[in-house]
């Protein structure tokens, strides 16, 4: 990766830190290349090469090298490691959120408090995991019928050797240990990209496994400067590698035969074909994918707290959030309070140079993901016929209302205005689909019951939340919903103890927390016999 020639003033931070990735592309046998854009600004950052088939086969086998001694470190060892790691990203929290910022259009102010402190609480949490013992093995002493091994086995022929059974001891012990698969691969989503990198890496290490790992062509900066952490953090050579590119990339390491598991963040139709990919080695699979969350207001809510939690689910990273609860269902009682005090809220969204900390609001990731958010407004509002409360802008920048608030360089990023539809009904295509854009829809219901049928109403299960005053009413409506991570009272927040993943399309598996671990390890069950006979059909007469 090389810094583009036409790199303008705000990107003179970037500095090209990623060339060796680039010198071992082209030592590979790269030609092709494609760029980073700043999102703010629609110029190019940097020019990436696209690993070739042999840098992928390179990549793995240097993972496959380093696993036997990495597999090998002791737990207390490679928490050390995965320790001074930790500190190495909270030290450069300021560099790494610039350089997401500059690739996801992520305003600093959530970059610098989220995006890197999140990835390195993942990785602390297992650090931590790990040398506490959480990947010790457990053991179960086992004991059995004197004279019945197993009921298999209790109609000896001989009543001798059944004699002999019962005078022994009959206590055997059982237990499984845990250990690491070998060679993964994380393929990663553009929205959260350190985030997600480390999410994927940091049960991945630490649970003795080497990883080759994928970011998305539309946000590769942070992936060198990871591994540049990583590897000043003590980490091997050859237990994190970095391959760049799109599809292909990503469908050549699911499918590689050397690659045991695949650990993928993305949509739900290019998770299906990945898991497809997958499936011909039967390599273990993890599937982070998109969401529709229902984010249910009861009708005893505090109306402020559930603007709150509906701005939250809507505009925080412009909408770009897999859990994002676009789906307000709201009762027809409080909708117009609801409403307004929405539409009150709109006017503190404040678009603007993203390393002012006052910006809350930034651009859609790229040109193509802007004109998909765009061509969703436009067909709420000329297909579907959505009410429009706020927004509604289709023109495309520098002609869109919020270009229109930042300062002139930006106003050719790829804005697009926060929009809120309200009176939909569940069939309207900006009801129903994930558009991963600032775009939200209020959904009036009559009865509660109503509310959680039409919430559960739709393929996808991520996320959901319910704002309410009454606690066990709020539990109770929790409890009836389909997605795998809820909030009640609240919306969003993810700490590294809490195992998140959907239901349903959403996704298979989990990620942090105790339960995530366990998709990176195989279990192997062992049975010591103690009695020192060996139970058997074929005894010596
Ligand atoms: P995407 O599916 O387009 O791409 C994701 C990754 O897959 C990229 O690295 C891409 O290059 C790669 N890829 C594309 N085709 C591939 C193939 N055939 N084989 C292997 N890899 C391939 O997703 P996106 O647009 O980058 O991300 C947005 C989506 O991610 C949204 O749907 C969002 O909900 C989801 N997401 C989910 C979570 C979660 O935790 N559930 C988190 C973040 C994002």
């Amino acid at each position: 990766m090389a810094p583009s020639p036409r790199q303008q003033d705000r990107h003179a931070f970037y500095d090209g830190k990623v060339q060796c990735a680039a010198a071992a592309a082209a030592a590979a046998g790269s030609a092709d290349t494609f760029q980073s854009i700043d999102p703010a600004t629609a110029q190019p950052v940097a020019t990436i090469y696209t690993s070739s088939r042999a840098t992928v086969d390179a990549a793995v086998a240097s993972a496959a090298a380093a696993f036997p001694g990495w597999a090998a470190t002791a737990p207390l060892d490679r928490s050390r490691i995965l320790h001074r790691a930790v500190r190495l990203l909270r030290a450069r929290n300021d560099e790494l959120a610039r350089i997401e910022t500059l690739d996801t259009g992520k305003p600093l102010s959530e970059t610098s408090a989220v995006d890197v402190v999140t990835g390195a609480d993942v990785l602390e949490y297992y650090a931590s995991f790990i040398a506490s013992g959480g990947l010790n093995g457990e053991a179960l002493p086992l004991r059995r019928a004197a004279a019945s091994p197993s009921p298999s086995l209790s109609s000896s022929p001989s009543p001798g050797r059944a004699t002999a059974h019962a005078a022994v001891s009959t206590t055997a012990s059982v237990f499984t240990s845990k250990e690491p698969l070998g060679v993964c691969a994380a393929i990663g989503a553009w929205n959260y990209p350190l985030q997600i990198a480390l999410w994927k890496a940091a049960p991945c290490l630490a649970a003795g496994n080497t990883l080759v790992y994928k970011p998305s062509e539309y946000t590769p900066l942070h992936a060198q400067y990871l591994a540049d952490i990583l590897a000043e953090a003590g980490v091997p050579a050859g237990v994190f590698n970095v391959v760049y590119g799109a599809g292909p990339v990503g469908a050549q390491l699911a499918a590689h035969p050397a690659i045991a598991k695949v650990s993928f963040t993305g949509q739900v139709a290019t998770g299906q074909k990945v898991a497809a990919a997958a499936a011909g080695g039967l390599k273990q699979v993890t599937m982070e994918l998109g969401g529709k969350s229902p984010l249910v207001v009861l009708p005893d809510c505090d109306v402020d707290a559930a603007v709150d939690g509906a701005m939250m689910a809507n505009f925080y990273s412009s909408g770009q959030v897999c859990t994002n609860g676009t789906r307000v269902f709201v009762p027809r009682a409080v909708q117009p309070a609801f409403e307004r005090a929405l539409v009150a809220r709109m006017a503190h969204v404040r678009a603007g140079d993203l390393l002012d900390p006052a910006t809350n609001f930034g651009p859609l990731s790229s040109a193509a993901h802007r004109d998909k958010v765009v061509a969703y407004i436009r067909r709420g509002l000329e297909h579907d016929r959505a009410t429009l409360l706020y927004g509604g802008d289709t023109r495309t920048t520098p002609a869109n209302a919020v270009a229109a608030q930042v300062p002139a360089p930006l106003r050719h990023g790829f804005w697009v205005q926060p929009t809120v539809f309200t009176d939909c009904t569940d069939d309207m295509a900006v009801a129903r689909d994930e558009i991963f854009g600032p775009v939200m829809c209020i959904l009036p219901y009559d009865s509660v019951d109503e509310a959680v049928q039409r919430a559960n109403n739709t393929d996808l299960g991520l996320a959901a939340g319910v704002f309410g005053r009454d606690i066990n009413q709020c539990h109770a409506v929790v409890s009836q919903l389909q997605a795998g991570i809820t909030w009640i009272n609240t919306w969003g927040e993810s700490p590294a103890e809490m195992a998140v993943g959907g239901w349903k399309s959403s996704g298979l598996g989990v990620e942090n927390g105790r339960k995530g671990i366990e998709a990176w390890v195989n279990n192997k069950s062992t049975l010591v016999e103690l009695s020192g006979v060996v139970p058997t059909v074929f005894a010596k007469l």
